[in-house]
């Protein structure tokens, strides 16, 4: 067994935003700062305390924080008009609305209307398109986060055998593109892939996506791998206890990987971290675009 370095995700998070607190505090000394509008519809529970999470650690950095609530049984044509008001809004640099959105709502209408400058959440067309192309674009916060985890531990990447398991347009997708624009061999692998485990086991890099407690076993991982685990499971433990766990089997992988995110406290603090950091380069786009 040789030692498996744990990567604090909360320490990498404190890092990035304390550099974008000194950002934002050079910024106020010379004009406005960035702001991060986000719209909430309903009252789901995961989504506010996310929402209050977000809000918390936008104002924490120094950014303007610009909240929206709306009843869940608002109309689409109205949640349209709050988002075109806020794509003019000039005090606006980033929108985020908070997923999932009511049933009547047709969320990839409000999701194409948001202006692709302003889309901090990197889930618009325009930039999975220039992702694709490396042609610049928004980052998805989870994938960003989840490199510069990665990065954390081994900054060249160039030539290593990356496994990504779940093809969501959110995580899975984004995160292959990342990994092919640092010269990484890319798998993307999904429920129908066969032979998952023969496939892991020839992986460097291993980013676990799927939302199934402990479905990568540790005796998968090849001796060394970086393994980022993006699961976030709420179980009940054979204690009885209720707890959250990733979908990699983090006991089985210690001692094999190489390095491993935990859950909680890996790639979960990085996302907020990373949706302030994509608000102040909008901002920055739009303010000095050289
Ligand atoms: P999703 O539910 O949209 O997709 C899951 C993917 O897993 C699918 O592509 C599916 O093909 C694949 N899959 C399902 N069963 C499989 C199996 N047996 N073998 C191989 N692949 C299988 O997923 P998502 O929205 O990308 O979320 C994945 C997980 O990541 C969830 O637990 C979610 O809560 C978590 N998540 C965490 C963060 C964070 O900030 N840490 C952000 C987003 C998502």
């Amino acid at each position: 067994m040789s030692e498996t370095k744990i990567i604090d995700g909360k320490a990498v998070a404190a890092a990035l935003k304390a550099e974008i607190r000194s950002k934002v505090a050079r910024l106020q000394h010379s004009g406005p700062i960035p702001g991060l509008a986000v719209v909430l519809v309903g009252h789901d529970p995961a989504s506010e305390i996310y929402v209050r999470s977000k809000i918390k650690q936008t104002t924490e950095v120094g950014l303007a924080s610009i909240e929206h609530r709306l009843d869940s049984d608002v109309l689409q044509e109205d949640l349209l008009r709050l988002v075109e008001e806020l794509n003019e809004d000039p005090a606006v640099h980033g929108i985020l609305v908070q997923l999932p959105l009511p049933a009547h709502i047709n969320s990839t209408e409000i999701l194409l209307a948001i202006d692709p400058r302003k889309d901090v959440d990197g889930f618009h067309p325009i930039n999975v398109g220039m992702i694709a192309t490396q042609s610049g674009g928004i980052v998805p916060c989870t994938p960003l986060g989840s490199m510069k985890l990665i990065q954390s531990v081994r900054p060249d990447l160039a030539g290593l055998k990356a496994i990504i398991i779940g093809r969501s347009n959110i995580v899975g997708k984004p995160m292959a593109q990342l990994l092919l624009a640092q010269d990484c061999t890319v798998t993307l692998a999904h429920s129908k892939t066969r032979n998952l485990a023969e496939e892991i086991a020839a992986s460097d890099i291993v980013v676990a996506a799927v939302g199934r407690p402990h479905c990568i076993r540790g005796e998968w991982i090849k001796p060394g791998a970086i393994v980022i685990d993006v699961g976030i499971n709420r179980i009940v433990d054979e204690q009885g206890q209720r707890r959250i766990v990733g979908d990699v089997a983090f006991d089985e992988a210690l001692g094999r990987a190489g390095a491993i995110t935990p859950v909680p406290g890996g790639v979960g603090p990085m996302t907020i971290a990373c949706l302030l950091s994509n608000t102040v380069d909008a901002f920055l786009r739009e303010t000095c675009p050289d």
